[in-house]
């Protein structure tokens, strides 16, 4: 599905945010640490080796909200910039700090020159978030960061699941 917002592509798909050969960045669902863990984190960091942990190492441990941005070794991406997601119910308030996941990724992304950022639904895992809230918490931070934008040309999210597919793109359309 692929829609546009102030003249920026907005796109999504659904598959593995690993396998994102055509967008500059990924954006990790990451844990404070920074290390492998499993969903979104597992799959980055199995793609990507070793050397993403490595480089990722002195810049832990992050905060709820806050993004940090590496390369993307192995990965088919030049970066991988790393978001820690609130945990629902724990990490408040809970729609703030995930819109400031997404803020903060964008702007992280524009500082850097990216022009294609490829988004999962962070916080939708393991951290418990459930999927409509968080796609409403998404979508409306994205149109409040596009004005602001010069160097993001196409924004993307990719879901895992055909159902998490299905409320992401009727929220966008
Ligand atoms: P969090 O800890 O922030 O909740 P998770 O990685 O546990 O992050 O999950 C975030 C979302 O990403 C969930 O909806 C999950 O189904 C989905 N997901 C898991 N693996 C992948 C993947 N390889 N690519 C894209 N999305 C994924």
């Amino acid at each position: 599905m692929k829609t546009s917002i102030h003249g920026i592509n907005i796109e999504c798909y659904r598959g593995d945010i690993a396998s994102q050969h055509d967008m500059t960045a990924i954006v990790n669902a990451a844990n404070a640490q920074l290390r492998i863990g499993g969903g979104v984190a597992g799959a980055i960091h199995r793609a990507a080796g070793y050397g993403l942990e490595k480089e990722c190492r002195p810049m832990a441990p992050i905060n709820p909200g806050e993004a940090v941005i590496s390369g993307g070794h192995n990965l088919p991406n030049k970066y991988v910039i790393h978001c820690l997601g609130p945990v629902y119910g724990k990490d408040k308030p809970e729609d703030k700090l995930l819109a400031n996941c997404y803020r903060n990724a964008l702007l992280l992304a524009e500082e850097n020159n990216i022009d294609s950022i490829a988004f999962p639904a962070i916080s939708t895992g393991a951290f418990g978030y459930p999927i409509k809230e968080a796609t409403d918490v998404a979508v409306k931070t994205i149109k409040e960061v596009v004005p602001k934008l010069k160097n993001i040309k196409t924004i993307r999210f990719v879901l895992f699941s055909q159902e998490d597919y299905d409320i992401w793109s009727n929220a966008l359309s």
